[in-house]
């Protein structure tokens, strides 16, 4: 079967924000939901379609794998994931928080019809805020994040059982975790295989619970976790840390971590995409006369010059002066914009020199409606 275009499935543009591809998901997801759908195949797949597309599409580097090279992109080991064979279970765990907001529960609020598989504990995904400055996203950053969450009780490695060995085979299953009912019905015997009710599917039960933990498996605490963000990224993108989310109850699979970006405010550059942009003040001297000019960049500041006779308004662009591409080879460019500044307070002294100038023939404007640049600067003021 010949895989479906991600931005198809969720119904998005390929220019779409972070905020409208989870929106766009969670209505895909609210329509096929297996509680809407009981029994329903067609949906269920639409279902799976829809969070592997997901998946992709939310995690910055899959989705900039994926824009490169399409589903190609993410064969094999490079889908760090679970790819295409997604389980409901995966789906419920990873991306529970948004389930959650829907009023159908997280994972546990799935409802169990037909399970008949041993159930495996997962550890809740965890979201954290990463703010940046523009200096770290442009060159990409290591950080250590503190991350407040549970963790696998030690004094038992998270089995819950005393020392980690007080464990019993489960006796209303015999160790299998399912059970097997077999019921009369007039169309005669059916035999259902349910989750152990005893086990919970673990097959085994504690004889004597773990102190530490009281049973559990996992205790609150810290962990300090390494995250290699890349350079580019921005606001409301989410980077996906497999594994370093909550440790799951008794042995379980950990949740994920979910990173999501923050651009602080720079002091001097405002980002627009990918380039940046600076709004430079010169004197009425510099404008006429030309001059070197220091500007900030995010490597330092750099010189440019100001051509004699520059008018206010006009735009110098400083090649590959912006922000990288995430995973790619282009860069943003850095946009001056140059203003002229006009004088409010003056001297006695001020207003003589003006005056003097004022006579002068070259100081009479010469206005030019075609002048370049004009259209643009007046569409950007209304919009
Ligand atoms: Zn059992
Ligand atoms: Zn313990």
């Amino acid at each position: 079967m010949t895989k479906r275009d991600y931005y198809d499935v969720l119904e998005v543009s390929k220019s779409a924000t972070a905020e409208e591809i989870k929106k766009a998901y969670r209505k895909q997801a609210l329509k096929y939901h297996p509680d809407r759908n009981p029994g329903n195949k067609e949906a269920e797949e639409k279902f799976k379609e829809a969070a592997e597309a997901y998946e992709v599409l939310s995690d910055v580097q899959k989705k900039s794998r994926y824009d490169q090279f399409g589903h190609a992109g993410l064969g094999g080991a490079a889908g760090g994931g679970f790819g295409g064979g997604m389980t409901m279970e995966d789906i419920f765990s990873h991306f529970g928080d948004i389930f959650s907001d829907m009023g159908f529960g997280g994972f546990g609020g799935f409802s169990s019809r037909g399970r008949s598989y041993q159930q495996m504990n997962k550890g809740s995904n965890l979201r954290i805020k990463v703010k940046l400055s523009l200096e770290e996203i442009e060159k990409g950053v290591d950080k250590k994040l503190k991350v407040s969450k549970y963790i696998s009780c030690r004094d038992c490695s998270g089995t819950g059982a005393r020392d980690g060995n007080a464990f019993d085979t489960c006796s209303t299953c015999r160790g299998s975790g399912q059970v097997t009912r077999i019921t009369n019905t007039f169309l005669g015997q059916m035999s259902t295989t349910q989750t152990c009710p005893t086990c919970n599917g673990e097959g085994k039960v504690i004889t004597r619970k773990c102190n530490t933990c009281s049973g559990e498996g996992v205790i609150r605490g810290e962990e300090v976790i390494s995250v290699k963000i890349p350079a580019g990224v921005a606001e409301g993108m989410q980077l996906n840390v497999s594994g370093k989310g909550n440790a799951a109850r008794r042995g379980g699979v950990n949740g994920d971590l979910i990173v999501v970006i923050e651009e602080k405010e720079h002091p001097d550059l405002v980002r627009d995409g990918n380039d940046l942009l600076y709004n430079l003040y010169v004197s009425v001297a510099q404008a006429a006369l030309g001059a070197q000019v220091e500007i900030p960049t995010l490597d330092g500041k750099v010189k440019i010059k100001i051509e004699q006779g520059t008018q206010p308004g006009k735009i110098l662009r400083l090649r590959g002066k912006g922000l990288p591409e995430v995973s790619s080879y282009g860069k943003g460019d850095l946009l001056v914009n140059i203003n002229v500044w006009i004088p409010k307070n003056l001297s006695r002294e001020d207003r003589k020199l003006l005056e003097k100038l004022e006579e002068s023939e070259n100081f009479k404007p010469a206005p030019n409606a075609h002048e370049r640049g004009f259209f643009n600067r007046m569409k950007n003021y209304f919009e």
